[in-house]
């Protein structure tokens, strides 16, 4: 047994079915072992190092921050937070305030949080019951976990909180609603449920209809958010105005932070809600320079050359290995695979792995890819060359 693989049995809590290879340092969308062997990372650490590993620009602005200051608390103001939030809310194109925590758990909490305060004061009935969507995942905490809609996932952690429930498609969602809803909660791509996209047109069918009848839209960006569809975020791909929007992941390149925005900028007040780390100026820094990165890449069309690029790539593999996949899914750059025979995809993971090349699993039966957004076109070729490698094997 390697050394760290004794250390993490012996010390780390088995939440998690760990590959033991042991990962030392990276250069965009390549990461090295302790062998100095490279692997092509097509997941980006589940949709989070949106910027790629060991960024220049990235490491410098955290570097010289930590020098400079880490952490004072939310007691004080935070230029770069609110430098960050401007980012957020002018990229966004949404009339928003954000509010920072550190994970996309806890900025679904949040959003949970500010609807049920809508829900108390707008009216005399007290409005909580919040729907989502099957399949959906929201988080861990106990209150994102009762909003996920994957029963599986509910055993033994409860009394969950109340009012939460769950429609099986957007179709449904207008019928579960009664007089105690406050908010519907949905992924625009569920990611972790089998990179499934929502249809645009009952998407915008939807804000409709909920704003007719005052019930919040909460759209969890967690993992579609921050240019990972090709859009700041999926809400401007499918052109409506969410209520409350959550973000995460990809925002901090790897520092962990979660945002939750709203247009309801009046809900909270002091005391409401808060977070001793949330949006210091470490994470903070890391977000509004992973914005400015990232913001120059959408302008310049690089990030659509890519999308096009991986997209093309994706394709081939897919096209060429038909007796492993049945169709290709998702969009920009959170794309997938559906496997024909679910017993397979384990089998590839660990295949592509063996042949040094990373990439993920969404629900059951997808092959799932969330490289960084950065991905040069040669490690595009390089991954899927491999890919193909791995798939041959089989
Ligand atoms: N929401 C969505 C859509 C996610 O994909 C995830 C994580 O995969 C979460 C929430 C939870 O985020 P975190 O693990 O940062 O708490």
């Amino acid at each position: 047994m390697s050394n760290l693989k004794k250390l993490d049995n012996d010390y780390i809590l088995s939440t998690y079915a760990r590959n033991y290879t042991e990962f030392v340092y990276g250069k965009n969308a390549t990461l090295y072992d302790t062998e100095k062997k490279d692997y092509i990372d097509f997941t980006s650490g589940i949709g989070v190092v949106s910027v790629g590993h060991g960024n220049k620009e990235l490491s410098e602005a955290l570097h010289k921050q930590a020098g400079e200051l880490i952490h004072t608390s939310n007691l004080y103001a935070i230029r770069p937070q609110a430098e960050a939030a401007r980012a957020i809310v002018e990229q966004s194109g949404f009339d928003m305030k954000c509010f920072f925590a550190n994970s996309g758990a806890e900025a679904n909490e949040g959003a949970i949080k500010i609807a049920r305060k809508y829900g108390e004061i707008a009216e005399e009935i007290k409005r909580y019951k919040i729907i989502t969507l099957d399949k959906s995942f929201h988080g861990r905490t106990i209150s994102a976990l009762k909003a996920t809609g994957q029963e599986a996932m509910h055993n033994y952690f409860g009394p969950f909180p109340d009012g939460f429930s769950y429609a099986k498609s957007i179709d449904d969602i207008e019928d579960i609603i009664d007089n105690h809803t406050i908010a519907v909660m949905i992924e625009l791509v569920q990611g972790e449920g089998g990179v499934e996209s929502l249809d645009k047109e009952k998407v915008q069918a939807l804000a409709i209809m909920l704003k007719e009848k005052d019930v919040l839209l909460i759209v969890d960006e967690v993992q579609t958010g921050i240019y990972r569809t090709g859009q700041m975020l999926a809400s401007n791909y499918y052109d409506i105005e969410p209520d409350i929007i959550t973000l995460a992941k990809g925002l901090g390149g790897g520092v962990p932070i979660g945002v939750v925005m709203t247009k309801h900028k009046d809900i909270l007040h002091t005391g409401d809600h808060g977070s001793t780390f949330g949006g210091n100026f470490l994470s903070s820094r890391a977000a509004l320079t992973v914005l400015n990165i990232l913001k120059k890449e959408k302008k310049s069309g690089e990030l659509e050359l890519t999308a096009i690029y991986f997209a093309n790539a994706l394709e081939r593999i897919y096209l060429k290995h038909q007796h492993l996949f049945k169709d290709i899914v998702g969009f920009g750059l959170m794309k997938g695979l559906r496997i024909k025979d679910d017993g397979m995809l384990v089998k590839i993971i660990d295949s592509a792995h063996k042949n040094r090349v990373l990439v993920l699993k969404a629900g059951r039966n997808t092959l799932r890819f969330l490289p960084p957004l950065t991905i040069k076109e040669s490690e595009i070729d390089e991954g899927f060359r491999r890919l193909d490698s791995a798939l041959s094997s089989l």
